[in-house]
């Protein structure tokens, strides 16, 4: 069965787009946490991140220099923003699909709650 992040890859599922090239998605978040929040995930779907394998090596480089484009993109390199990735249950992860969160645009708190 596909995951949501795979649907919405696959335009089956709609999604405001703000990048993508062949290997990964960025959309903002549907239900934002900071002025700006943008999940970018792979298009293929890694469940998360305490299953990647060697041979993502590349594609999670890639996932995380991709993070900071848009970041920089939507204009949050100046003031900082947060990278996040929930693993698990204890870790807030409700999408079983690997995706880093980009939270900009408000002071962020530490530590997280
Ligand atoms: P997690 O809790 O797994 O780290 O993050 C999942 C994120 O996906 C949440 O921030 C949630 O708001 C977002 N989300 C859930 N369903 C949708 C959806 O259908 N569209 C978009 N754009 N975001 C979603």
């Amino acid at each position: 069965m596909q995951t949501l992040f795979e649907k919405i890859a696959a335009r089956e599922i709609p999604a405001a787009i703000v990048y993508e090239d062949d290997l990964v998605l960025a959309i903002r978040d549907i239900n934002p946490q900071a002025p700006v929040h943008v999940l970018i995930f792979p298009k293929t779907a890694l469940p998360r991140i305490a299953e990647a394998k060697t041979e993502d090596t590349y594609l999670l480089g890639h996932l995380l220099m991709k993070a900071s484009e848009v970041a920089a993109t939507l204009g949050l390199t100046t003031g900082g923003y947060r990278l996040v990735i929930n693993n698990g249950a204890n870790g807030g992860e409700t999408v079983p699909h690997l995706h880093v969160h980009i939270l900009g645009g408000r002071q962020m708190a530490w530590p997280p709650g």
